[in-house]
């Protein structure tokens, strides 16, 4: 063992975006060693690409908002499945948070008395998100990193982890290779914190970049830990879908919360039929599954989407508040979207489903493993509010932060067994070694035209079973892969570990979504199209590792206590 590069830390962070910064800047305040590992460049992460805004009750536009409404609307949103302790924590504490943000350098928007500026988005009762025009997670990184690299942050770039370790129960370390070189590293600590965010690459089109191939998920599963709730994945209504080339990049709700209309081929604005009340503004799974049903009865537009259309706003207001939509159709698409309308159609953005931890520290199931961010579970439910994440990734990054230091604090360092060590670089190796096999990208198109088919955004048993039977050939398919080449930056090798994640990600969703026979947030069955709020609105899914094998059940929601149920029958 000792011929790999070895580094050793109280505690490590894998990822580095906004959740996973916060982590390693609260672990280093806490006097922590602390490292900060990603795969991309640092500042590369999906953080960087959210456009909307960050939501916390500031009340400096709608002077009524609270906490207690933001939780509401957050536990609503979430089709009352989320975990409430963490719903709770992110309602009180996202303000704080995006103060202390502005208090590192974050320059947001501002109002006309110099305040923190919110617009509105869907699911929200106020305007509640801090915003930076349409580039707020930028900001958000930037801010992080500078405060973050001043730290004593021990950072570790371009380099991917691909197993943790353990002795015993406990979490003792992780192993990984320089995306670069192709050599392994291996890194001792005490305490692990996952911040890899999502599983978006599982499907052919996305939002999600290259990035988001479902590590942490996949890693902690095969840890032992437990993944929580993983049929609810979130498809975006509004991804760009022409020219074939950009289907599925992103369009932020922000366009709808400047005031954006959503029209069919006829000219009707079809949201008055789904959400009357809050129309564009309604939940991003029922603005999903609205536009989907009209291009599905064939009142889309030419190709394949439905209208939205902010040009009503001006062409100065429009270019201010949302100048990189601007850009990205001109450039992408050579659309001038402050003289018409663009189309657009669901694209898959977010998991909820993720690692379960518990709310206070962020801690899974297996001693020693922290998760925050995305690769989460529980803080969304059924159904995440656009602008809920970036608040989660400053509240759950902070706490998970200050969890791991606080258990890695006074431990000494466990021993990692060399065997277990070399198992994972023969594992990783492997496709060099094999004379025949498949090619990995193949088997990849191949996964995201079954995610993208069978498990999308309407579900019926018969096509989520023909999902799972599909995924089950790619499993045995991808137990033996060929590559080419040499370890050196070598994409099609990284592919290898990437898609074996993709599959269990994969896997988990299909099998969460055939055993939940109801409608709820995210998740619509066609044959089973109401929610079913008595029993199975009261049971969360978990996955496990169990026999060899993925182990799917279900467990009892923790229920909220009084003071707070409270809350939500004043409402009705
Ligand atoms: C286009 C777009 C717009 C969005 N807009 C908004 C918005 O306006 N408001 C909002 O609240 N949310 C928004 N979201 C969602 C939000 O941006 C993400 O949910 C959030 O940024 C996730 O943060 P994270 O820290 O969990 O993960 P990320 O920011 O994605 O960071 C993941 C990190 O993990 C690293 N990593 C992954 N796997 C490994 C591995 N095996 N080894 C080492 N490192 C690894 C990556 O390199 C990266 O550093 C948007 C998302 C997208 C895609």
């Amino acid at each position: 063992m000792e011929k790999y590069e070895t580094h050793t830390h109280d505690v490590i962070v894998i990822g580095a975006g906004g959740a996973g910064l916060r982590a390693a800047i609260e672990s280093s305040a806490q006097g922590a060693s602390t490292a900060l590992i990603c795969k991309s460049l640092l500042g590369k992460a999906h953080t960087v690409m959210a456009e909307g805004g960050v939501a916390a009750a500031l009340a400096n536009v709608d002077t009524k908002d609270n906490w207690e409404t933001h939780f509401k609307d957050t536990m609503k949103g979430g089709k009352m499945l989320n975990n409430w302790q963490m719903a709770l924590y992110h309602a009180q504490e996202a303000p704080e948070r995006v103060r202390e943000l502005e208090y590192w350098g974050a320059l947001f928007d501002r109002t006309k008395e110099g305040r923190i500026n919110q617009r509105a988005f869907g699911g929200h009762t106020w305007k509640r998100l801090a915003h930076v025009g349409d580039r707020t997670g930028l900001e958000m990184i930037r801010t992080l990193q500078e405060k973050g690299i001043h730290s004593g942050i021990d950072v570790y770039m371009e380099c991917t982890i691909t197993h943790l370790i353990k002795d015993g129960d406990r979490e003792t370390g992780a192993f990984g290779y320089w995306r670069e070189s192709g050599k392994f590293v291996l890194f001792k600590a005490n305490a692990i914190i996952l911040a890899t965010g999502g599983v978006g690459k599982a499907y052919k089109y996305t939002s999600n970049s290259w990035e988001y191939t479902g590590d942490g998920h996949s890693m902690a599963y095969e840890a032992g830990a437990e993944l929580i709730d993983m049929e609810f994945i979130q498809f975006h209504p509004t991804g760009m879908v022409w020219p074939p080339s950009v289907r599925g990049i992103l369009v932020t709700e922000a366009v709808r919360g400047e005031g954006g209309i959503l029209t069919n081929s006829e000219g009707e604005r079809f949201m008055e039929k789904y959400d009357p009340e809050r129309m564009e503004l309604s939940t991003r799974d029922v603005v999903a599954r609205s536009i989907y049903t009209e291009v599905e009865q064939g009142r889309g537009s030419p190709h394949g989407g439905a209208f939205l259309d902010v040009s009503h706003r001006g062409a100065d207001y429009v270019k201010r508040k949302l100048p990189s939509m601007y850009h990205q159709f001109m450039e992408f698409a050579d659309i001038d979207i402050t003289k018409g309308p663009m189309e657009v159609f669901p694209t898959t953005h977010y998991v909820m489903g993720g690692v379960k931890v518990e709310g206070d520290t962020c801690s899974s199931t297996v001693p020693g493993l922290f998760a925050a961010g995305e690769v989460a579970g529980g803080m969304h439910g059924a159904n995440r509010l656009g602008g809920n994440s970036l608040s989660d990734l400053l509240v759950f990054g902070k706490r998970a932060g200050e969890g791991a230091a606080a258990y890695a604090s006074g431990k000494s360092h466990a021993q990692v067994s060399a065997e277990l060590v070399e198992g994972f670089a023969n594992e990783l190796r492997e496709p060099f070694n094999n004379t025949q096999g498949e090619n990995p990208y193949t088997i990849h198109q191949d996964l995201q035209d079954v995610m993208q088919l069978y498990i999308g955004v309407f579900r019926t048993e018969e096509n989520i079973q023909t999902g799972i039977d599909k995924i089950e050939v790619l499993k045995e398919r991808a137990k033996t892969l060929k590559i080419e080449g040499s370890v050196m930056f070598n994409p099609g090798w990284h592919l290898c570990r990437d898609l074996k994640s993709m599959l269990i990600v994969s896997e988990a969703l299909a099998r969460c979504a055939l055993a939940r026979k109801e409608s709820r947030g995210a998740h619509s069955r066609v044959d089973y199209p109401e929610s079913d709020d008595e029993v199975l609105g009261k049971l969360n899914s978990i996955v496990s590792f169990k026999d060899g094998a993925m182990d799917v059940a279900t467990r009892p929601i923790v229920e909220m206590p009084e003071e707070l149920s409270k809350l939500f029958t004043e409402d009705k």
